[in-house]
């Protein structure tokens, strides 16, 4: 297994009300979020974790580039997202050119 990319990379939003965090995650390829729930916890610190182990689960990380996307964005067959996919369907996909 190579290392994870860092899932803190993850652009995000938050917003509390009352002590409670909550967190969008966005899709780096279509921007689309993945909203935890709401979160009680010490420290923003502490809610950003837990929300990220979270979202972790909702989101894949490309094997090529690093970036997190959706599974609408991600390529299971090559594990990695649309974009890096397109790349290897470009160069594997059409042979008999030439
Ligand atoms: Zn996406
Ligand atoms: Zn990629």
């Amino acid at each position: 297994m190579s290392a994870d990319h860092d899932f803190a990379a993850v652009r995000y939003a938050m917003t509390s009300e009352n002590g409670l965090y909550r967190f969008t995650f966005f899709c780096a390829l279509c921007g689309r979020g993945h909203t935890s729930g709401l979160i009680h916890a010490n420290s923003v610190e502490i809610a950003l974790h837990l929300a990220r182990q979270e979202a972790r689960g909702y989101f894949n990380g490309c094997h090529t580039c690093g970036r997190w996307v959706c599974d609408g964005c991600y390529n299971m067959d090559v594990m990695t997202c649309a974009r890096c996919a397109g790349h290897y369907l470009l160069q594997g996909g059409l042979s008999d050119g030439e």
